[in-house]
């Protein structure tokens, strides 16, 4: 029996794409990905969600996480103070709607953003500092049990892939 490509959902900054808050990417060395033969299904978060390219940047509010953002009971900002929750909740449900489709099951995502951070994210203060914690859709693909990676584990990726 043939065996499928494995897909996986990556943050489009890291493939290049000039997505981010500042109007750059942050291209990834992807080609021991791609060398595999693994499908790369590029998704921006932020973008999905209505927000303009370039942007201000955004966090999410002191004292609070992604999982309290999804629930409502906190925000998160841009650096004007205006509130950009209902954009990063868009987005990220529509990139969970992309990840179902392709039954993806894996996810390479940009730390330390407020959408796509797997491990860090600023901390809503504005003044460069990062705390633990997840960005918005990296918590909502979590809990729909899609396994998070981010740029600096690409290896780990791989090995993940090769057991599967
Ligand atoms: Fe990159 Fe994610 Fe930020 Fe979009 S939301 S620019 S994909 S880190």
């Amino acid at each position: 029996m043939t065996k499928c490509r494995p897909i996986v959902i990556i943050s489009a900054c890291l493939l290049g794409q000039t997505v981010r808050y500042d109007g750059k990417s942050k291209a990834a060395n992807l080609l021991p990905l791609i060398n595999q033969g693994i499908a790369l299904v590029p998704v921006c978060p932020e973008c999905a969600g209505g927000l303009p390219t370039p942007r201000a940047p955004c966090e999410i509010d002191p004292h609070a996480d992604a999982s309290k953002v999804l629930e409502g009971s906190c925000c998160i900002r841009n650096s004007l103070g205006e509130d950009c929750t209902e954009q990063y909740c868009r987005g990220a449900e529509l990139c969970l709607d992309i990840a179902k489709h392709c039954h993806a099951s894996l996810a390479l995502l940009k730390d330390k953003s407020p959408a796509c951070g797997t491990t860090l994210v600023h901390s809503g203060q504005f003044d460069g500092t990062l705390k633990a914690g997840r960005g918005i859709v990296a918590e909502l693909f979590e809990r729909h049990g899609i396994k998070l990676f981010n740029e600096q584990q690409i290896e780990q990726l791989l090995k993940e892939i090769k057991k599967s």
